[in-house]
């Protein structure tokens, strides 16, 4: 590997697309330009399209293609699932329960809510960032309308007993909400199985085109015992079944279609490759970098992320350093997020606030090589020298915040 080429390992943050998801859209985007909603034959040429991608992002997850809703993001698919179901349940209820480490494209959406009066349970997480099947049950009240728990964290990896809080969910006739923008295409996923109700994913965390996500909503969103139980949170010309307006990207669909086609075909393997570079990664600075910890469950994590905690320094630094290097890799520290707190995730596994803003995310890919990792790893010890020769925060000496306990503890 020349060290010219920058080693991106950051695919947690976004991925680059797959150069046959590229062709796949340029095709499309000058031969398929039609709206999937008109009755020209152009049109139908997208519309036809359209319900092909969908069939085949649905073949991921095992659900019904009349079951997957195209949105922009992500985002806009918690969103739509925490308040669609909010605005279509909130006369049955107006109690929600989610964990203490969602994105804050869960997090913020559900604060809004509880500014409107609605009571929300931040479930605790222990110190891997697994919540307890026992603190979900007790949390549960005849108020409850929705359970939305995260499949796979974005900063720690950590996934979640998803067929447990499923058969729990199921169990209350409650509805159950994940978040799986970092686990789908990654590592397998049955919406039957796991009796999920609800599931958000986005296609640029799969080497697909960013603008463009999924909500699958079981049985179209219709539920025994509670009927529809998702409203839209846009009214507009009814595209997308009513549930989200407005002319459909087919071409970005067709190449969120071809990247679950090629993360489908190759997960298996792929998923095998990046847990061995990853352990190796992580091996190789646990064993070789003093006062170094892993956040996260050391197998319950997602085959491509790495997260480390460097005592004594700051996860900023560590990134502008190995970016000068020519490594991409994020932190959960305050400063990259232009705010002083530290990461609401790994507060809730237990870190104090000084270990949380000294952690290191590295996230491989499919692009990602030994030689690439053999590089990050020549780089990083020098940074974590030079780094914490220059800190102020030195071993021995007193943290600032030492009232909190030795060991890692849960923020409930
Ligand atoms: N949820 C999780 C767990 C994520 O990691 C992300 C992206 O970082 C999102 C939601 C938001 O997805 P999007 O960027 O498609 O809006």
């Amino acid at each position: 590997m020349t060290e010219t080429k920058y080693v991106y390992l950051d695919y947690a943050s976004t991925t680059p697309m797959d150069p046959r998801v590229i062709d796949e859209i340029n095709n499309h985007f000058k031969e398929t330009y039609g709206n999937s909603a008109s009755l020209h034959s152009i049109g139908q040429r997208a519309g036809k399209l359209l319900e092909q991608s969908r069939s085949i992002v649905a073949s991921m997850i095992n659900s019904d293609k009349d079951d997957i809703i195209f949105t922009s993001s992500g985002t806009e698919s918690n969103n739509l699932a925490v308040s669609g179901v909010i605005l279509k349940n909130m006369n049955r209820g107006r109690h929600i329960i989610t964990s203490s480490i969602e994105h804050h494209a869960i997090e913020n959406p559900c604060k809004q809510w509880e500014k409107d009066g609605f009571k929300v349970t931040w479930l605790p997480v222990d110190k891997y960032g697994l919540i307890n099947l026992k603190d979900l049950e007790d949390a549960i009240t005849t108020e409850t309308i929705l359970i939305s728990i995260m499949f796979a964290n974005n900063e720690i990896g950590t996934i979640e007993p998803m067929k447990e809080i499923g058969a729990i969910a199921k169990g209350h006739n409650i509805i159950f909400h994940t978040d799986a923008v970092q686990a789908f295409g990654k590592v397998p996923i049955d919406v039957e199985e796991m009796n999920i109700d609800l599931l958000s994913a986005s296609a640029h965390k799969i080497y697909g085109p960013k603008g463009i996500g999924l909500l699958y909503m079981k049985n179209k969103g219709i539920k025994k015992g509670i009927g529809k139980y998702v409203s839209p949170i846009m009214w507009g010309g009814g595209h997308e079944k009513d549930m989200r307006p407005s002319t459909v990207a087919v071409p970005l669909i067709a190449g969120f279609a071809k990247a679950v086609e090629i993360a489908k075909e190759e997960m298996t393997e792929e998923a095998e490759r990046q847990i061995k570079l990853r352990d190796r990664v992580i091996n190789w600075i646990l064993e070789n970098i003093d006062d170094t910890f892993l956040n996260g469950h050391p197998t319950q994590r997602l085959p491509n992320n790495v997260n480390i905690s460097f005592k004594y320094i700051e996860g900023e630094s560590i990134v502008l350093d190995l970016d000068m290097e020519g490594i991409g890799v994020s932190t959960g520290s305050a400063c990259s997020s232009k705010s002083l707190e530290p990461s609401h995730v790994l507060l809730a596994i237990g870190l104090r606030p000084e270990e949380a803003h000294g952690s290191m995310r590295a996230t491989l890919g499919r692009f990602s090589t030994e030689d690439e990792s053999d590089y990050f790893l020549k780089k990083l010890p020098h940074i974590i020298e030079r780094l914490r020769k220059m800190s102020p925060l030195k071993k021995g000496v007193k943290y600032m915040f030492d009232n909190a306990s030795e060991t890692n503890h849960h923020h409930e």
